[in-house]
Order: C-alpha cells, then structure tokens, then sequence
C-alpha cells in the first residue's frame, strides 16, 4: 500500500512527491522522451478517445514526466490540479486567454513582470478583451475598479522589482464580488514561503524558470487551480495550442524540486542579513524587503509569507550612473536580468526590465534611476556583502543626494 503522500510533510512531497515507478523501478524520476504512445490495439485507442480508459495519448497533452512535475507541484502548492507549460510566460497567458473572450474586462496591480503588462495593456485589448491597471497597494483603488463586474484579476505579490504587497484576501473577496477569478503570479514568494490558493486565489501561476530550477538551467512555467477550471477551461487550450513543456524540462525541475526548501531557506536568510547590511551603506539611499521593519507593508507581508524571499532591492545614489558604477564593479556578482538562480544576480530595471513601460510608468512603480535589484545566491553571504562593499565603493559621491527618478 503506497503512503497518502497528503499526509507527509513539505519536504518530503518535493522529494518524494508524484513519483511514478515504472517495472524497471528506477530510483529517479524517468524521463520519457517520446512524442506518442501506442495502444494495445484500435478498441484501446477508440476507448482512449472516446474517454472510458485512461492512457497517454500524445506529449502535447500530457506525458508521464511532465504528470510527476505537476503531481508533485500540487502537493507542495495544495492544488487539485496542475498543468506545465513551457515557460512562465506561456503559464500567463494559457491562464488569462483560455478563461476570457471578448467584451470581458480584467483588472490587474500596475506592477506586474514585463511581459505580463505586456499582455494585459496590449494583447488584450487587441481582442476586446478591456484592462484596467491599479496601483497594488492601495484598496481604495480596487474597490473602484471592481465596481463594475469583471471576469479575471492578475496581480503579483511580491512585485518585481519593488516587491510591492497585495492584500491577498481583501482583494480576492473584492474579486469575486465584481464576478471575477483570481490569478495569482507567485513567482516571488515560491510555493514555499506564500499559498495564494488559503487566501482566496483561484490560479496560481509560475514561472519555474526560477527558483524551482533554481540552478538557471532550464525555462518552464506551471499553472494550479481546482480540478474542474483545470479540465473544463485550460485543458482544452493547452491541448489544442500546444504551450507544452518538454519532457527534459520537466525532469531538471523535478530536481531541482527536490532542493527547493533548502535553497530558498538558505536564500531568505542570505537576503534578510544582506538587507539589513545595505541599510547600514552609507552608499545606499534606501532598501526594500519584505519582512523588514522599514517596509511600508511589513504586519501584511507577516501575515501572507513565511519569510521575505531571496530578492532585495536597493536604490543607490546618483541615479543610472550611481547603480552602473556599483553594478560594474561587482566581481561575484553577475550582472543579469534572471533571478531565483543559485548564482547571485543583479539587474537595473529601469534600462532592461522595465525600460519598454516608459519613464511615467516606472515614476508610478516607484522605479528610480539608482534601483538595484539582487537576487541573493546561495554563496557565502559574506562573500556576497564583500562584493556589495566592492560595488559600492566605486560609485562617486554626488552634490546633494538624488532620489528623483
Ligand atoms: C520570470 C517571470 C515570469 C515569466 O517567466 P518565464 O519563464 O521567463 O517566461 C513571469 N512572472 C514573474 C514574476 C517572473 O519573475
């Protein structure tokens, strides 16, 4: 008799989680490249179609790899189902178009990752589909936005790169009143650290890019909701449009699952003494994490996470040149615009993330010139603090001090 894998504990559904042993009894997952599967004969094949035998029928649909990722991304998340798709972004928008047609609106928090404003400012609309975008923290506004009956709302908690906080609960309650599901994008908060799904979502999505490879290796995205959004709406979009993951994809985010709470365990301890060290810089104007006393949400990130996650920002000063000075002397710390890596990362949203939302957007997200944002590896802490010093002794003091965007 298999165990109830429900009733085992965080850790051990992301090693254990999902797996699927075939007659070889392999102690890894398998990874089953294969694009078809065969039937016993033409009555399987007919009954595989017709829906009364359950049987692999072809990768675009679902593959024994790809069934083991999203079983086990269900048990950490607390979903009833998962889908994968090939990237973050193919998870976002498999999510918002299977669910919407035209004459529907959305409203979404402004301070959502590149593409995604992308897709709601722009892809949307194209399809009559009409987008409203409010500022994240402030209720007052999703209250007046949500007035009027909507069909889907998108937001992301924490932001990138602000790492901004949305009222999960208050907005989901909001949501549902004007009519709408909520999507989630929990990228920066990782399944471990904050379940959207207990506070009112009902669709989280990921870029698995991330932290749940964790090892910059390979591009993925997953999608979890209720069994019955996941089979009547979005596996009829996934399977006729094909946003499908590769079955080698799978099986590296299957391993780098099984490290997950280790590393970002270890990540948010990193980040949370980087952050208090940045505060400390005489170089450094002003930090943003979290769970830190100086955050303008800290009791609400308390409440929703369990931990601040591995992303710090920071706003040097004297605005671009300031942040490039301290970027390019940085010797550990690799200039880069991916984050969750093991590999410590900075980047300067404002000429690469950010750069197309334009200066008025980035104004609104509170995005300056001198923002910094570091996504903390997994070396020594200290290492990382040395190289930040290093960085920042070779910014050149400015007149006065700059904060204007
Ligand atoms: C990276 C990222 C995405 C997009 O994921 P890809 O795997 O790069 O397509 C979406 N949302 C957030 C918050 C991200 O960080």
């Amino acid at each position: 008799m298999p165990i109830d894998p429900s009733t085992l504990r965080p850790a051990t559904r992301l090693v254990q989680g999902g797996v699927q042993r075939t007659a070889h009894g392999e102690t890894a997952e398998a990874l089953f490249l294969t694009s078809g599967y065969v039937y016993d004969d033409a009555e399987q094949a007919e009954a595989t179609f017709n829906g009364t035998v359950e049987h692999y029928q072809y990768s675009r649909f679902a593959n024994p790899t790809l069934t083991m990722l999203e079983e086990r991304l269900c048990l950490i998340e607390g979903a009833e189902a998962c889908r994968t798709t090939a990237t973050g972004m193919a998870a976002v928008n498999a999510a918002l178009l299977s669910h919407l047609k035209a004459g529907d609106r959305v409203v979404a928090s402004r301070a959502l990752f590149g593409s995604c404003h992308w897709i709601v400012s722009t892809l949307l609309p194209k399809f009559g589909i009409e987008s409203v975008f409010v500022d994240g923290a402030d209720l007052t506004q999703w209250r007046d936005a949500l007035r009027e009956p909507t069909n889907l709302v998108l937001l992301e908690t924490p932001s990138n790169p602000m790492l901004e906080i949305v009222d999960l609960p208050a907005v989901a309650a909001m949501a549902h009143a004007a009519g709408a599901i909520v999507v989630v994008d929990n990228v920066f908060a990782t399944p471990l650290l904050q379940q959207p799904l207990t506070m009112g979502a009902d669709v989280v999505v990921y870029s698995c890019t991330k932290h749940i490879d964790g090892q910059g290796r390979v591009l993925g995205g997953a999608i979890l909701a209720a069994r019955k959004w996941v089979t009547d709406v979005l596996q009829p979009f996934i399977r006729n449009t094909g946003p499908t993951m590769s079955a080698f994809n799978a099986w590296v985010l299957l391993k780098g699952l099984e490290t997950l709470s280790l590393r970002v365990d270890a990540g948010c301890r990193a980040a949370e003494a980087i952050a208090e060290f940045l505060a400390g810089h005489s170089g450094v104007t002003r930090v943003w994490y979290p769970t830190r006393a100086d955050h303008p949400q800290r009791d609400l990130a308390m409440k929703q996470m369990s931990a601040g996650g591995t992303v710090v920002t920071f706003e040097v000063a004297g605005g671009k040149a300031g942040a490039f000075q301290a970027m390019n002397a940085f010797q550990l710390i690799a200039v880069s615009n991916n984050l969750g890596d093991s590999k410590s990362l900075v980047t300067h949203p404002a000429t690469t993330t950010h750069m197309r939302i334009g200066e008025a957007e980035r104004a609104k997200l509170g995005i300056s010139d001198g923002v910094i944002r570091l996504s903390v590896g997994l070396e020594d802490p200290e290492d990382i603090k040395d190289d930040l010093a290093r960085g920042l002794a070779a910014v050149s003091p400015v007149q006065g001090h700059s904060r204007a965007v």
